[in-house]
C-alpha cells in the first residue's frame, strides 16, 4: 500500500537579519497509514519545523522548498492556501505542547471546537455542538455538556491538553503531529494522555508523528524513529533496532545520556559540547566537533544517507548519515538546493 505521507528533499530556511538559518536540510521520510513515528533530537534540531513545514504552517521569514510532500497521494505543494486549510484539520492536525497557545482565552472551549468542526465539516450549529460534546467525551473529559461552555483557563493543564486532542480528532484526521504533547504535564497525567493517544490511534487508525526529546516516550509510543541533528535526519530505524543497535554516534550519545534504572551503577554520559549555532554550522558533518569518532573526512564533507545492514537480522531498512558507514554510500545528494 502507498504511504500516507511521503516527504522528499524538504528544506526550510529562515532569512534573518543575521543570515540564513537552515532549519531543515534535505529531509526525506514517510509515514504509513496508522503508523506511529517518532522524531527525536535536542531543541532546535528541526523536529517541529519539519512537521510544521509539512502542514505549511511556517511563518515569514521562513521559506519551504521540497521536491514533493504527498498526503495520501495528493501533492500538497500544488494546493492553494484555501485548499491547504481544508487539508489542515480535515486530514492532518497538530497537537501543540502548550494548549493555551492553540486555544483563544476569550472564547469557550465549545465555541472553538464548533468553529473548527463547522469550518471543516460544514455542519450547522446544533450538529457542530453535538460533535464537540462527543469529541470531548471521546477524550475522557468528564461532564462534557458543561465543559463545552467553559473557558480554557477554567480547565486543569491535563484537561486542556485533552480538549486540544479533542479539537485535533474532531474531524477524524488521517495524520496527527503531536509536538511534545505531555512535556508540560505531571507524570500521572502524561501517562493518561499517552494512553489516550494510543487508544485513538487504534480506534481511528490515525497515524501519529510524535515529536519529542524524551526517548522514553518515543520507545513507548512509536514503531519507527527519525533522529535529527542540525536540521538533518541522521538516523532512521525501527524502534527495536534503534535502541538495541544504534549506529550514529549522536544517537549513541542520546541513549547514553538518558537515565536508565537498570544501569544504576553506571553514570550518565552527557554528550560533550553544545549544538552549534545554526548561522555558523561547521563544515562537513555538523556533529564532528562533538564526535569522538570524527575523522579528517568528517571535517570536510557531509556524509550521504546510507542503508546499513542490521546486526539484529531485521529486514527493515536502517539508514544513517555518517562516514563510519561508507559501504553503501553510492547515492550523491545535491544539498545545495
Ligand atoms: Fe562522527 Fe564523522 Fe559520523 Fe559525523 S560523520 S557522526 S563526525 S564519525
Amino acid at each position: 500500500m502507498a504511504e500516507l505521507l511521503e516527504v522528499k528533499r524538504l528544506f526550510t530556511r529562515f532569512h534573518t537579519e543575521d543570515g540564513v538559518v537552515p532549519a531543515v536540510q534535505n529531509v526525506s521520510f514517510h509515514v504509513g497509514h496508522g503508523e506511529s513515528l517518532g522524531i527525536v533530537g535536542e531543541s532546535g534540531c528541526g523536529k517541529s519545523v519539519t512537521c510544521l513545514s509539512v502542514m505549511r504552517l511556517i511563518p515569514t521569514p521562513g521559506v519551504i522548498n521540497a521536491d514533493s510532500v504527498k498526503l495520501d497521494g495528493k501533492e500538497l505543494l500544488d494546493l492553494s492556501e484555501r485548499k491547504m486549510q481544508d487539508v489542515r484539520g480535515n486530514e492532518m492536525a497538530f497537537i501543540f505542547q502548550e494548549p493555551m497557545t492553540s486555544f483563544n482565552p476569550v472564547f469557550t472551549i465549545g465555541y472553538q471546537l464548533e468553529e473548527a468542526i463547522r469550518l471543516h465539516q460544514k455542519l450547522d450549529k446544533v450538529r457542530a455542538r453535538e460533535e464537540s460534546i462527543s469529541a470531548l467525551k471521546a477524550v475522557g473529559i468528564p461532564r462534557p455538556e458543561q465543559v463545552v461552555d467553559e473557558y480554557p483557563h477554567a480547565l486543569s493543564g491535563g484537561m486542556r491538553q485533552r480538549a486540544m486532542i479533542a479539537m485535533a480528532i474532531s474531524c477524524k484526521p488521517k495524520l496527527i503531529f503531536a509536538d511534545e504533547p505531555t512535556t508540560a504535564l505531571d507524570v500521572t497525567i502524561q501517562a493518561q494522555i499517552l494512553e489516550l493517544l494510543n487508544e485513538l490511534k487504534k480506534s481511528l487508525n490515525t497515524a501519529i508523528v510524535y515529536i519529542s526529546h524524551d526517548l522514553a516516550v518515543i520507545a513507548e509510543m512509536t514503531e519507527r524513529v527519525l533522529v535529527m541533528y542540525c536540521g538533518y535526519i541522521v538516523e532512521n530505524a525501527d524502534i527495536d533496532s534503534l535502541f538495541k543497535n544504534p549506529k550514529h554516534p549522536y544517537t549513541v550519545g542520546l541513549l547514553n545520556s538518558k537515565p536508565d534504572l537498570k544501569r544504576e551503577d553506571e553514570k550518565l554520559k552527557p554528550i560533550p559540547g553544545t549544538v552549534p549555532n545554526p548561522l555558523h554550522l561547521p563544515k562537513g558533518c555538523p556533529y564532528h566537533p562533538r564526535c569522538e569518532h570524527a575523522m579528517d573526512i568528517c571535517r570536510e564533507r557531509l556524509p550521504e544517507v546510507t542503508t546499513v545492514s542490521d546486526d539484529e537480522g531485521t529486514e527493515k531498512p536502517h539508514q544513517v548519515r555518517c562516514w563510519l558507514y561508507p559501504e553503501n554510500n553510492t547515492t550523491r545528494e545535491d544539498t545545495s538546493k
